[in-house]
């Protein structure tokens, strides 16, 4: 089969390799639709010490396609359903897992491959977070299930209120996940962002106030200005992933708000919060890392019932082999997502 190959950072290859077989308690997928995804952006520039652990690798993890075959013992799938699939699956063994933050598990079994013409699903993938998706989703909008299974378990640890004013720092596909979760819960959106055609999406996603943080002299101060009588956000969400705007995303957070840290900044960096304002003003700092199968779940129910537009974030579509196309339009800002067709 084809398949794009990560031989290290900045190179990747559109290559053959073996088309693979599905084992005990496997199932061979066809992709249907592969998506792009800011962390598949960030491997390609720098690599990625958990996601891809030893190159040459298969590479991409959102998709949704239909049963090519399965291993034995498969029961729960068969040839010709139309499935997604999650990137991870917990262990529910080890320290994390028992204390019930299966996110965060020690032993997450990940899924890359996304990116080619098929992918095997691995047993313990198949067990827990292999779905089968409603006949009226398109591939593309079911792949959609993992980046929002993240936003929305963010949401949740957000604790975000009707009528809050919340602050979303972030204008790509996951600032755009997490402003539509958030107007569903009856939140009062600004999203701070960069770039005319994210924000432009910020808008259609249902954000009441955009701030374009290249032409905002001081971010902070504007955010404070828009957030009811000048006392900053409620509840404030760092989608970027930089420590500067990790800093920024504290500073605007209000007395006895919460800020949740959802964007992955690079490995060895730091932030800094002032200490008075951590103690006197009892900020709540979260930091909030991937999905669990429930998220999964739920956010599989979320697409089929439309309650979140998938159309809004897939702008572009191109063929397989035109990912490094695809990864200079994400990297100017030009797009949120891009489906990928084999
Ligand atoms: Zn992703
Ligand atoms: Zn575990």
């Amino acid at each position: 089969m084809k398949a794009i190959v990560f031989h290290r950072p900045g190179d990747i290859r559109f290559e053959e390799v073996d088309t693979p077989t599905p084992g005990p308690g496997e199932v061979l997928v066809r992709i249907g639709s592969a998506l792009t995804c800011g962390t598949d952006l960030k491997t390609y520039r720098r690599g990625h010490p958990v996601m891809i652990k030893k190159t040459p690798a298969l590479f991409g993890h959102e998709w949704a396609g239909t049963v090519e075959g399965v291993g034995e013992g498969v029961v729960h799938v068969r040839v010709g359903d139309r499935v997604v699939a999650a990137n991870s699956a917990p262990c529910h063994r080890c320290f994390p897992c028992q204390i019930g933050r299966v996110n965060l598990c020690e032993d997450l079994e990940l899924l890359n491959g996304a990116y080619a013409e098929y992918i095997r699903v691995p047993a313990r993938i198949v067990e827990q977070n292999l779905l089968t998706i409603p006949d009226h989703l398109t591939f593309a909008q079911a792949a959609l299930v993992e980046p929002l299974a993240c936003a929305l378990y963010g949401i949740e640890r957000s604790g975000v209120q009707l009528g809050q004013t919340l602050c979303i720092f972030g204008a790509g596909p996951m600032g755009l996940l997490l402003t539509q979760l958030a107007k569903g819960q009856g939140g009062r959106v600004l999203v701070v962002g960069k770039g005319e055609f994210r924000l432009r999406k910020a808008a259609e996603a249902g954000a009441d106030e955009i701030l374009d943080a290249a032409r905002t002299e001081n971010v902070v101060a504007e955010v404070r200005r828009l957030s009811p009588e000048g006392r900053g956000a409620d509840v404030t969400i760092e989608a970027t992933g930089r420590p500067e705007v990790w800093e920024q995303a504290v500073e605007v957070t209000r007395k006895a708000g919460t800020v949740v840290l959802f964007g992955g900044c690079e490995p060895g960096t730091s932030f800094q919060v002032d200490t008075r304002r951590m103690h006197y003003e009892e900020l709540t700092l979260l930091g909030v890392f991937h999905h669990t199968p429930r998220h999964i779940r739920e956010a599989l129910t979320l697409l089929a019932q439309g309650v979140v537009d998938a159309n809004l974030l897939l702008t572009h579509r191109m063929a397989l082999g035109a990912l490094p196309e695809a990864f200079d339009l994400l990297g100017r800002g030009e797009a949120i997502k891009v489906v990928l067709k084999p």
